[in-house]
């Protein structure tokens, strides 16, 4: 038989999760400050508790998604957490992660942090996963309950590693966000469809996704020339190139100008044979 949950915060995403788990046949209690929004989840199942404590004292594993760690502070701050799970699916930093695992662990909590890397459709559907990491004494026991949601990907012990690894697929992910909206920008007063763009800025993407690869074999190796197709000297005098296309399309420069400014600087450093992977070494503070 399915094991019971509990889990606290019913917005869009809490929602999602509650609805896979109920079709899976889970026993379900909830809880979401704004008590109204738990109602359809009662007629199809869900038992309502009227305090987050209360939630929390029923039987099985917790589960918080809550909007930030101020909030899942606050939801947990009158529970009794003594020989509790808690996994929290609120998107938080590294830091907030580590220090809510040792607030629950000194209560007597077992705690597994999760970030989430779908988008409420995609829940109960094959799309998408979570990050874990934190006990793994609790993620074993508890893997076929976590599963349901999402696939589960867990990434380690220390209790910030699922939050840093969110953070930096989000982070990339922005970093392309800003080359497209560039791109598209480019050709937005010139006779192109942009959708004849699109396709042709998805294959290039794609394609180019791969050098991912290779930049971590240089970063493991400390060899940065491994391999490479197009070192940073001719990239950084083709860069000029791109510049100077803005400036005839009317387009600011702004969302590339930082990684080119860096590229720039690690030539000047000396490294104009190697890839780009320098510019890594440049963000170090
Ligand atoms: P919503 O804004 O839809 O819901 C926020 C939830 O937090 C509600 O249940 C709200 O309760 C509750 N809440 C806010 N402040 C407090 C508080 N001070 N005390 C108690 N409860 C509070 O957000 P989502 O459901 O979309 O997101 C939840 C978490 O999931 C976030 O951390 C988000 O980053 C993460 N996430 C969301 C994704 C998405 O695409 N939606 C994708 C990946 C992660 P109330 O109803 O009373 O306002």
């Amino acid at each position: 038989t399915a094991e019971p949950v509990t889990l606290l915060g019913l917005g869009a995403m809490g929602t999602a999760l509650a609805r896979a788990w109920l079709a899976a046949g889970h026993p379900l209690t909830v809880w979401n400050r704004t008590t109204s929004r738990a109602e359809s989840l009662a007629a199809e199942g869900a038992t309502v508790a009227a305090t987050a404590a209360e939630a929390i004292a029923a039987k099985g594993l917790t589960v918080i998604c809550l909007l930030d760690d101020a909030s899942v502070r606050d939801a947990l701050s009158e529970a009794d957490l003594q020989g509790k799970d808690l996994v929290n699916l609120t998107t938080s930093s590294p830091a907030q992660a580590r220090a809510l695992a040792e607030w629950a662990q000194a209560r007597g909590a077992r705690f597994l942090d999760g970030g989430i890397m779908a988008v409420p459709p995609m829940i109960g559907t094959p799309h998408g996963y979570v990050f874990y990491s934190g006990s793994r004494e609790l993620f074993d026991t508890h893997r076929a309950a976590l599963a349901v949601p999402a696939d589960t990907v867990y990434v380690g012990e220390d209790p910030g590693f699922a939050a840093l690894h969110d953070v930096a697929l989000l982070s990339a992910m922005y970093g392309m966000f800003a080359g497209v909206a560039h791109a598209f920008a480019l050709i937005r007063k010139e006779d192109i469809r942009p959708t004849d763009l699109a396709g042709r800025l998805v294959d290039w993407l794609t394609a180019m996704a791969s050098s991912v690869h290779q930049t971590a074999a240089q970063l493991d190796s400390g060899d940065y020339t491994e391999g490479v197709a197009s070192n940073l000297a001719m990239q950084v005098a083709g860069s000029q190139t791109l510049l100077r296309t803005a400036e005839e399309q009317g387009i600011s420069p702004e969302l590339i100008t930082p990684y080119l400014d860096l590229m720039e600087r690690r030539l000047a450093g000396g490294h104009g044979n190697e890839d780009t992977t320098g510019v890594i070494d440049l963000l170090a503070r």
